[in-house]
């Protein structure tokens, strides 16, 4: 098939590099000529493993551009990738995903277009298809959903850090329709995936991504309320997970207790859930409480550090700064407020991380950062922020730390030992 993405960020990429490999042949097309020069010439624009090989192995599937109208006439299928930010107020910014649909709409207005099929797979919530998105279609190509072109929601679940490997092994693709032939063309274009594919209503898509996110974020606030009552009762809260998910009902996978979550998904798709909630006047109690106690977890880690020494005045080491490992994606990182934490308390702050350093010095300058990881344990104290790999082989011994992510090295080696839930 030939396929438009819109949007070189995480999403985009790694869905069009995925699409290629598949044998399509896919365009780019983005605002930023350096991020679509870095594609062409086989380099991924983000930090994602797997992904510069993919786009130099398919260079001859791929091409790129600035121009959108350009990319829908010379493809069937266009993928909207871009971002739903939140907003201040929590609901989603539909800004993005609103101009490119009038470019889309205005492009199938021309009378030799062809069949299209324009496919969500930015996150947006159950109704914004049909209730926006269509509407700005229709009214911009004059033309009608389901007969002159196809219409489709297609979220995404693959995760950061291991995205190229969870798109082909994802556990399923959800496809949301209205009409049997763009049924019939995301069914064939995922089939060789041999993964289980759900097909439901378009408005039934878009609540299953929320529903998830939703879900998993829960659980590891869940993990963290439970972690934190373990703590305080000398319990291993590891050791009470393992236990519990062995129960099937339950599942053993995001129980990891610790310090929250963070990144561009859980807390933006849990906030514009709970503002849609409210939008339909019903208070969610229970989502609201996922919030809480995520933003309860820095705070947490710095009562622990001043159970030790108090950060007025001491060089405090902050041991990664990406929302998790394998990433250099830093939206929501946790590491955000426990720097900020620290700057109040009054402490210097040394920071290391492989791939997020540039994308954190532009969101807090003031602090300073370390080429190596042994450079930030010679600090007052270290918190571990983030579990890279790479911390788990460096000399803990004589160290007090803080431990957010648990790694076992740190626990059996350090001089002074703080889990967070454990
Ligand atoms: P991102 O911010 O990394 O990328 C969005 C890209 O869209 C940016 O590069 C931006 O420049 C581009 N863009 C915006 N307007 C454009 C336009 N008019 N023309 C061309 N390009 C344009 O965001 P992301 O993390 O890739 O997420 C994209 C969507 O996918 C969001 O709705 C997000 O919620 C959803 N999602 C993200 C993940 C994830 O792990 N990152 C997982 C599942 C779903």
């Amino acid at each position: 098939m030939k396929i438009s993405i819109i949007g070189t960020g995480y999403i985009g990429s790694v869905t069009g590099a995925c699409f290629a490999e598949m044998g399509h042949h896919v365009i780019f097309v983005g605002r930023d000529q350096k991020k679509l020069d870095l594609i062409r010439a086989g380099k991924s624009p983000i930090f994602e493993p797997g992904l510069d090989q993919l786009l130099v192995k398919n260079k001859k599937m791929i091409d790129t551009t600035t121009d959108l109208p350009d990319a829908v006439r010379r493809t069937d299928l266009t993928f909207i990738c871009v971002g739903t930010p939140p907003k201040k107020d929590g609901s989603s910014d539909l800004s993005q995903v609103q101009e490119v649909s009038k470019t889309i709409g205005r492009s199938l207005s021309h009378s030799d277009s062809h069949y299209h099929t324009i496919v969500t797979k930015s996150t947006v919530l159950p109704g914004t298809i049909e209730e926006t998105i269509v509407p700005i279609l229709e009214r911009e190509s004059k033309r009608k959903a389901d007969i002159d072109f196809g219409i489709a929601s297609n979220p995404e679940f693959l995760k950061e850090g291991t995205a190229v490997e969870d798109f082909f092994h994802t556990d399923r693709v959800v496809i949301g329709v209205r009409d049997p032939a763009t049924r019939g063309v995301l069914e064939t274009l995922y089939a060789p995936l041999n993964v289980p594919i759900f097909t439901t209503s378009i408005r039934t898509a878009e609540m299953i991504k929320f529903t998830s996110n939703a879900f998993l974020a829960t659980k590891i606030s869940f993990a963290n309320e439970i972690g934190n009552l373990c703590k305080a009762s000398g319990i291993d809260s590891y050791e009470v997970f393992a236990g519990v998910g062995l129960d099937t009902r339950i599942n053993p996978k995001f129980f990891r207790s610790g310090l929250g979550f963070g990144g561009s998904c859980f807390p933006k798709d849990v906030n514009a859930l709970i503002s849609h909630a409210r939008s339909k006047g019903i208070d969610p109690i229970i989502l609201n409480s996922v919030i809480d106690t995520n933003e309860d977890q820095p705070r947490r880690m710095i009562a622990l550090l001043k159970k030790h020494l108090d950060p007025r005045g001491h060089t405090i080491g902050v041991l990664g700064l990406a929302f998790k490992p394998d990433t250099d994606d830093i939206r929501e990182s946790r590491a955000i407020p426990v720097i900020r934490l620290l700057l109040q308390a009054g402490a210097k702050v040394k920071a290391y991380d492989p791939e997020a350093m540039g994308h954190f010095r532009e969101l807090i300058p003031d602090i300073s950062y370390e080429a190596l990881a042994s450079e930030v344990l010679d600090s007052d104290a270290v918190l571990i922020v983030t579990e890279w790999k790479e911390f788990e082989s460096l000399d803990y011994r004589g160290k007090l730390v803080i431990d957010g992510r648990r790694i076992e090295k740190v626990r059996n080696e350090a001089a002074v030992y703080e889990g967070m839930c454990w």
